[in-house]
């Protein structure tokens, strides 16, 4: 695994999802704020990542 993979970036969720049910292998970023807010009424969506992406945005967990 990357040293900058989303497993060891202060902005990943571990096993969380957009629903509130827990995810084995994914988890959600939570750099930006909720995206893809398909109507007025509904939620946006945080993104879901795996443990191994990675993005130009990476900030190391503190210790
Ligand atoms: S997508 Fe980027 S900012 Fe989000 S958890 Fe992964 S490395 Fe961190």
């Amino acid at each position: 695994m990357s040293d900058t993979a989303c497993a060891k970036c202060a902005f990943f969720e571990d096993h969380a999802t957009n629903t509130g049910s827990t995810a084995e292998s994914e988890g959600l970023c939570r750099f930006n704020p909720p995206v893809s807010q398909p109507q007025a009424d509904s939620r946006g969506l945080w993104p879901v990542v795996s443990p191994q992406d990675w993005c130009g945005h990476f900030e190391r967990e503190a210790a």
